[in-house]
């Protein structure tokens, strides 16, 4: 029998409770199969011995057959070292420690043969070795060891407490042993062998021991095609929920505003990749789930003429739809080009934004309620619950960087009201209960469980609302969606959370937050207790869910509405490896090619003394008839030394570009909007040829005439904020330029973003090298994806093995999406398994 892999690792031997503590604390290391998934971080040949003599200064890891003779220690400026002389029949080298001495000491033989392993330093005329990890030769002999050693993730603290390398490749080997190295397989038979996979078997024992460099190469890839298989396979099905769950509206035809439009005022060619695109958005559109759509494409890739003619297909279906922007400037901008589009057909469009005035404002709410207004441009205005569509068919958001997915969300509630009025609870239930077959099993043994272990104040609760007649019944511990609530009544679609003391933490809240979140989008209130207020004052706590109830409109689905299809735009594009594995809910269009005739924005990096070579370039493309950015950073709002940065610039510039033949705005965050919006006017307008602006700018703005961007202090700004500036040039038919200044103080890091910067136009290559700077940590939406955790694979480097493991997860969900047929049962298990086990499923309860 093979032992069981979720056995707390204190009882493998040689382990114990101490032991035990420090693997959990350091490595996260709480049962046997925790360990097995401890894998290397490299590996090292451990095939060739090295003589004394035959060492070089090479700083390489080699292995040493010797001796030790004697200690001493050697006092140094802080502390002392403990020093070993050690022998072979070729000469003498030292083994030094700078900590764990005294267990050195009492641990180490004298005069045994130990093969000593490590890296080796010239030092003082002598080979040294630091820290070398010594086995008795004896014992080196007998282990089961390959030619290759893997070496393990350690801490300071284990190295301390003596578990080094050696210790933790020790308790492999008694775990090896323990299980008899009998581990069940994890794929499907047929993905083995199409794929030519080793089994799980093998490649547990050749990633810890490999044989040869070969098979440690196949157990890698199985290891990690493995690992990212599940991620796809995770997504792929939530994106497949998604879709069967959420329903849209379904735009059946192409009409008349678009097909006028293409045929007869389409100012230019649309590139092969906007027709793509278009394409990709009119088959989501014309399906029956919702849209919920990336747009990404490069700044000045021509997503604005997509978005519009999407527009186009919701009004000639009948349907309202809206476009936010994040900034004032940005959605008058949009609002100006699609105004004069929007003319030639007859077609009635409004701003809204927060300097609308009150009786615009009026008439705009009235407009869009009796489904006079057609399409309304705006800014975060749009989400005041004031703004009422009478038929919103759909959305878009630009720039979705700086909206959150809660405002999303909002956005989704816009739509019209369901029209199914149907009370009975019987059909509501079956609307909700939407968890595939596999997790709904893992749903009802959860539910049972709760159930049984209900809390004190889940109980009191539960015996007041079935008791006390609310005119209402109430279930509890009820499956939705893919979740458990504490109780609803199905009548009102009202959800009561109780939350014990746990619910303080903050990742807690997050997952709350998240839970009430796909809770209220599809379609129900949730309130919250705490178990302090239920115990305080259940009587404050009853008449509130009376008087919540009966503010809920009776008979109807909790007041929800048929969402609008959604498409967000971005010009920060996230990598596509990233993107593809952090996206579950949202498709991805991706616009990869500029309109014909963009010339490149040339770019250079230049440092602070060749500023006057700068200003004549400048002064040259000025007399030309071009205007000029210059941006200074601004890392904080608030940062008073930034704002003496710009001013003190500004200043420079002005003395340098004298009035009247030069006249210059300024722009920067501490301006009212309205101050603000007149500077930019007045570039825009080219009554003014340079514009000194913090990052205010960076989004979105149109001046085709500005040629020139200069960066101050460049080595300040991240990857993608440096290539959203330069994106604001490049726009007209002149060659542009974009000039990086930095000082001469530069770090490896900003060297390498000026360098990729100077190289390529790419944003996607320079996401993928911001990705490799940063690490996925910063980039939005990872920290849900599991894309962080991940143990054998890298999301940057496995990218090929990436590729195909989510092409045969899709295979797979194609042709069995519930994983039901008997060759995927282990394809299932495994997927359940994980669940349990990991933190997949912490958001159910
Ligand atoms: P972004 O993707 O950055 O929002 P825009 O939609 O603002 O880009 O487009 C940038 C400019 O390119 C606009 O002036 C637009 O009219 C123009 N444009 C868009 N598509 C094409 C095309 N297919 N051919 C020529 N010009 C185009
Ligand atoms: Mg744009």
């Amino acid at each position: 029998m093979s032992v069981n892999l979720q056995t707390p690792i204190d009882y493998l031997k040689g382990v114990g409770p101490n032991r035990g503590d420090l693997l959990r604390k350091e490595l996260g290391i709480y049962t046997y199969q925790d360990l097995i998934n401890l894998f290397p971080n490299r590996y090292i040949d451990r095939t060739q011995y090295y003589k004394i003599n035959q060492l070089q200064r090479n700083n390489a890891d080699v292995q040493v057959i010797g001796k030790i003779i004697g200690f001493k220690e050697v006092t140094q400026k802080r502390g002392k070292r403990l020093v070993a002389n050690f022998q072979d029949e070729t000469g003498t080298m030292e083994l030094v420690w700078f900590r764990g001495q005294k267990w050195i000491r009492e641990n180490l033989k004298l005069n045994k043969p130990y093969v000593a392993f490590g890296k080796t330093n010239w030092f003082n005329g002598k080979f040294n070795m630091a820290h070398p990890d010594l086995e008795l030769l004896e014992e080196h002999k007998k282990n089961l060891r390959s030619g290759m050693q893997a070496i393990y993730p350690s801490t300071e603290k284990l190295s301390n407490k003596g578990i080094n390398n050696r210790v933790i490749s020790k308790i492999m080997q008694q775990l090896f042993i323990e299980t008899k190295g009998i581990f069940v397989e994890t794929l499907s038979d047929n993905l083995l062998s199409e794929l030519k996979l080793i089994s799980k078997r093998e490649a547990l024992f050749n990633v810890h021991f490999p044989k040869n460099q070969v098979l440690l190469s196949k157990a890698q890839y199985r290891l990690k095609f493995e690992e990212l298989f599940y991620i796809q396979l995770q997504l792929i099905i939530k994106n497949l929920i998604h879709k069967s769950k959420i329903k849209g509206f379904p735009f059946e035809k192409v009409g008349n505003y678009f097909n006028s439009f293409f045929k007869n005022h389409l100012p230019f060619e649309l590139t092969n990749a906007q027709k793509r695109v278009l394409k990709e958005i009119r088959a989501d559109l014309g399906s029956n789930a919702q849209m919920n759509r990336l747009l990404q494409g490069d700044v000045g890739s021509g997503k604005t003429i997509v978005a519009f003619m999407s527009m186009l297909i919701a009004l000639d279906n009948g349907f309202q739809s809206c476009l936010m922007a994040p900034t004032e400037i940005l959605s008058v901008q949009h609002y100006n080009g699609l105004y004069d589009l929007c003319n030639l057909l007859n077609i009635r469009i409004k701003l809204l934004t927060g300097s609308t005035k009150t009786s615009e404002r009026k008439k705009i709410h009235e407009s869009l309620e009796n489904g006079d207004l057609q399409i309304l441009i705006g800014t975060h205005a749009l989400l005041e619950d004031k703004v009422k569509f009478k038929n919103l068919g759909l959305a878009i958001i630009d720039e979705q960087h700086r909206f959150g997915v809660a405002q999303r969300s909002k956005l989704w509630k816009k739509g019209p009201p369901q029209s199914s009025h149907k009370k009975d609870a019987k059909a509501i239930r079956k609307k909700y209960m939407t968890a595939r077959p596999s997790t709904y099993k893992l749903l009802i043994e959860l539910q049972v469980e709760n159930k049984k272990n209900s809390t004190q104040v889940e109980s009191i609760l539960w015996e007041c609302l079935r008791n006390k007649k609310l005119d209402f019944k109430f279930r509890r511990q009820y499956i939705i969606d893919e979740l458990i609530v504490d109780f609803v009544c199905l009548e009102k679609n009202l959800i009561i959370e109780v939350d014990g003391d746990y619910h303080n933490t903050i990742e807690q809240k997050e997952a709350d937050d998240l839970r009430t979140q796909i809770l209220n989008e599809i379609g129900f209130k949730v309130i919250r207790f705490t178990n302090e207020q239920v115990i305080g004052d259940i009587d404050n706590v009853l008449n509130y869910i009376v008087k919540t109830l009966k503010s809920l409109p009776s008979g109807e689905i909790g007041g929800a509405s048929t969402p609008p299809h959604i498409l967000v735009m971005t010009a920060t594009p996230i990598p596509r490896t990233l993107a593809m594995s952090v996206y579950g809910d949202l498709d991805i269009s991706i616009i990869d090619e500029l309109p014909p005739g963009r010339k490149p924005v040339k770019t250079v990096h230049r440092y602070d003394k060749n500023r006057l070579n700068v200003f004549r370039f400048i002064r040259d493309e000025i007399d030309k008839g071009r205007q000029i950015y210059i941006v200074y950073p601004l890392i904080k709002e608030s940062s008073a030394m930034d704002y003496k940065d710009l001013m003190d610039g500004y200043e420079s510039i002005s003395r340098d570009f004298p009035m009247p033949k030069y006249q210059i705005s300024i722009v920067h965050g501490k301006m009212k909007p309205a101050d603000k919006d007149f500077e930019m006017q007045r570039f825009i307008k080219g009554e003014t040829q340079i514009m000194v602006a913090t990052t205010v700018i960076e989004v979105g703005v149109n001046v085709p005439n500005a040629s020139i961007m200069i960066i101050e202090s460049a080595e300040r700004f991240g990857l993608s904020q440096l290539h959203q500036l330069r994106g604001r040039v490049g726009r007209g038919v002149e060659q542009s330029y974009c000039i990086l200044m930095t000082s001469h103080k530069l770090t490896n890091d900003s060297k390498t973003r000026l360098e990729t910067m100077v190289k390529t136009n790419d944003g996607f290559e320079i996401a993928e090298v911001d990705l490799r700077l940063r690490g996925p940590g910063d980039i939005m939406g990872t920290q849900q994806s599991g894309v962080l955790s991940l143990k054998i694979a890298d999301i940057i480097k496995d990218n090929n093995i990436l590729q195909s493991a989510r092409f045969y997860a899709k295979k797979t969900l194609l042709n069995d999406p519930a994983l039901s047929k008997p060759e995927h049962s282990v394809l299932l298990e495994t997927y359940k398994q994980l669940g349990k086990y990991k933190n997949i499923w912490n958001y159910i309860s």
